[in-house]
Order: C-alpha cells, then sequence, then structure tokens
C-alpha cells in the first residue's frame, strides 16, 4: 500500500513538473547588453519565464529568424514597425515590453491591428533621468571634465574653467511629466526661477511655485533650457532654427528625452554663431547605430556627430541618463510583472504601462 502511494506522490510530481515545462512562458529580448541580462536572470526568480537573448536590435532585417515566442523584449533603438509587427505576429508573439518609458519606435496602430498589445515602464526611477541632467549642466558649466583632465597633468590654473553661479539663473523645463517634475524640484533646490511649458499643467508643480507660460516665452526667458517631453510628431524637431533664435543668447540646451526633438544641424548653426552657449545631449537623433557599444577602434562616419564632439562647449552622453542601479531594477521588476499580467488577460497594475 505504502509503495502505490509513494508511485502515486512520484507520479503527481512528475506531472506538475512538465506542466510547469510545458507552461513556461517565452520572452525574447533585443539589443542585450551584459547588464539586461544580470538584471533580468534576478529579476525572473519571482516569475519562471524562459529566455532568449539577442543582443542584435530587432528591425525588419532580422524579425524573420525570430523563433516563436510568447513576447519580445527591446529597448530605445529597435525598430518595431508594421512589417516587423506583422512577421511577430505570425509567430505568435502576445505582448511587446519595452523596457524603458518612450515608445516612439513601436507602431501602436500595427501592434493593436495584430492583437498584440504593447507595455512600458512608465517610471522606473525619474529622478535617475533629472539628476543626469543636472551632472550635464554642472559639467558644462563648472568644467569639471576638464579640470580633471588638466589636474592629473599637473596643470593647475584656472583660465578656460570659468562657470557661472546657478542661483538666480532661470531655467526651463519643456514636458513636466514624471522626469520633468523631478527636474524642476532639483533646479527649485538650486535657486533658480523654474519656467514651465507642457500641453498639460501639473497643479502640484504650480502650487511649489513653477510658471508655466506659453513655450515661446520659455525659450526667451531662459538661461537653461532642458527637454523633457516624448517624442511625437507633434514635437519632432521642436528644438530647430525658429526656436533657437528665439533663445536667449549664450544659453545653455539639455536634451536627456530622445534625440528627435533636435534638428542637429541646426543646432550646430547656433552653436558656430555663438548664438547657443552650450549643447548637452544625453540622445542623438542618429544614435542608433553608435550609442551602447564600444567603437573605440572604428572610425565614426557620422560626420554630425563628430563634429558635435569637437565643440568644447558641447557635451554627449551615450543615453546613460537611466542608468542608476535603482532603476535597473524597478525596470526589470515592472517589465516582467507587466508581461506576466498580460500573458494571463489581466491589466498590470503600473498605471500607464500599457499603450495597447
Ligand atoms: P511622461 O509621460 O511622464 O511626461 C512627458 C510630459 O511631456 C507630459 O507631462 C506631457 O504632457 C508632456 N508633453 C506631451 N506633449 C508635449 C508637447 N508637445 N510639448 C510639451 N510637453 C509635452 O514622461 P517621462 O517619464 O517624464 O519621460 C519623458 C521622456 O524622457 C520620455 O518620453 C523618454 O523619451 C525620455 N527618457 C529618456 C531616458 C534616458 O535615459 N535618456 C530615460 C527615460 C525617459
Amino acid at each position: 500500500m505504502q509503495q502505490i502511494m509513494m508511485i502515486a506522490v512520484v507520479k503527481i510530481l512528475h506531472l506538475k513538473k512538465s506542466l510547469f515545462i510545458f507552461t513556461r512562458m517565452k520572452i525574447t529580448f533585443f539589443s542585450t547588453k551584459p547588464f539586461d541580462k544580470e538584471f533580468f536572470i534576478k529579476g525572473n526568480a519571482n516569475f519562471g519565464f524562459e529566455f532568449t537573448f539577442f543582443e542584435t536590435h530587432l528591425g525588419p532585417h532580422i524579425v524573420q529568424a525570430v523563433e516563436p515566442t510568447d513576447a519580445i523584449c527591446v529597448f530605445v533603438n529597435d525598430k518595431v514597425n508594421k512589417q516587423v509587427i506583422e512577421v511577430l505576429a505570425e509567430k505568435g508573439v502576445k505582448v511587446i515590453a519595452l523596457r524603458c518609458a518612450g515608445f516612439n519606435n513601436v507602431d501602436l496602430e500595427a501592434a493593436k491591428a495584430n492583437n498584440i498589445h504593447v507595455c512600458r515602464v512608465p517610471a522606473y526611477s525619474p529622478e535617475a533621468v533629472a539628476e543626469h541632467a543636472l551632472a550635464m549642466i554642472l559639467t558644462l558649466n563648472r568644467k569639471t571634465h576638464k579640470a580633471y583632465n588638466r589636474v592629473r597633468e599637473q596643470n593647475f590654473a584656472l583660465h578656460g574653467l570659468l562657470g557661472f553661479t546657478m542661483k538666480g539663473k532661470t531655467v526651463g523645463v519643456i514636458g513636466t511629466g514624471h522626469i520633468g517634475a523631478e527636474f524642476c524640484k532639483i533646479m527649485q533646490g538650486m535657486g533658480c526661477h523654474v519656467i514651465a511649458y507642457d500641453v498639460k499643467q501639473n497643479a502640484s508643480l504650480i502650487e511649489k511655485g513653477i510658471e508655466y507660460l506659453p513655450l515661446e516665452d520659455v525659450l526667451k526667458q531662459s538661461d537653461i533650457v532642458s527637454l523633457h517631453c516624448p517624442l511625437m510628431p507633434q514635437t519632432h524637431h521642436l528644438i530647430n532654427s525658429t526656436t533657437l533664435a528665439i533663445m536667449k543668447k549664450g544659453a545653455m540646451l539639455i536634451n536627456t528625452s530622445r534625440g528627435g526633438l533636435i534638428d542637429t544641424e541646426a543646432v550646430i548653426e547656433a552653436l558656430k554663431e555663438q548664438h547657443l552657449g552650450y549643447l548637452g545631449i544625453d540622445v542623438y537623433e542618429q544614435e542608433e547605430k553608435i550609442f551602447f557599444r564600444d567603437l573605440s577602434e572604428n572610425i565614426i562616419a557620422d560626420d554630425t556627430l563628430q563634429l558635435l564632439m569637437s565643440f568644447p562647449n558641447v557635451l554627449v552622453t551615450a543615453h546613460q541618463a537611466f542608468f542608476t542601479r535603482e532603476a535597473l531594477e524597478q525596470i526589470t521588476q515592472v517589465t516582467l510583472n507587466n508581461i506576466n499580467q498580460l500573458l494571463l488577460n489581466k491589466v498590470p497594475e503600473t498605471e500607464g504601462a500599457v499603450m495597447v
């Protein structure tokens, strides 16, 4: 009797195990970096998904090679257009999960037409991005990058390092969502006068003394302009020759949002004419083939970026504003939870996560 019961228990366990294997959901990752693997493998302990990691970007060039999978997980430079989505649908993809906040690289209409959910991480660590914007401002202003190199060469002279006091300066914030709101508070903490433009005003910021003005007035009055709105057809080349001309002579422009917000050629002209005083960009319109890679042994064929990097008053960082430990942990948890809930036909609890 005991032996029969033992066999029954073993059989049930075996069945449970095979059911578990059978129901393991597959996620295929694109544009994977070592830190993505590290954080997602750690975060998967709570979910038990089966992962496939690809270093390559997702795009029309690779989509046919994708093995059947339940979900795909993409980043800022993956190209998820109609053509890609139609092939993904054929491969059984039910969820496209962006492990970032922006979603300008996914054709939402095509996803909807193919019954594929699109989700993102709306606010993983707005502080991380806002703090990076501050780091860029202080670097451009106080030239700590130059001071660091100079002192290492025993050059203790101060010429060329002259900055300006932040207190009392006017800072214009374009887009006061999660990141823009954090940035407003940081700049107020520095003693700056903060003005803002957004299509939707944030009442709690008004209470804190942030003044909303029309875009033109924000550009006209600001010593520093920082972009925190999403890239959409309405915001594409928001900063162009016309809006640059409105800006104060010698002002600083910071973009940690998306490269397409800025017409790069127009910005180069404004820098050459010494109308724009400083430029700090963490994002670049043509970043797709360059950022997130070590190209130190290569010739970079992008003359526009090379020219920009040669200006002494330009600082380029390679889309690293989000890159803090806390942000990566949050991205991992929210992304896996979004996928899990959507595959179970439930609504993820993270507000604003589901786009389609
Ligand atoms: P969010 O959605 O919380 O806020 C965006 C704000 O922009 C909203 O208040 C919205 O009303 C406003 N807006 C929309 N259209 C506008 C327009 N035409 N003019 C002015 N404002 C407009 O987004 P968020 O979390 O604050 O992120 C902002 C952007 O930052 C994202 O879209 C993303 O592209 C970028 N981002 C960059 C990094 C990085 O590492 N560099 C990381 C995260 C996010």
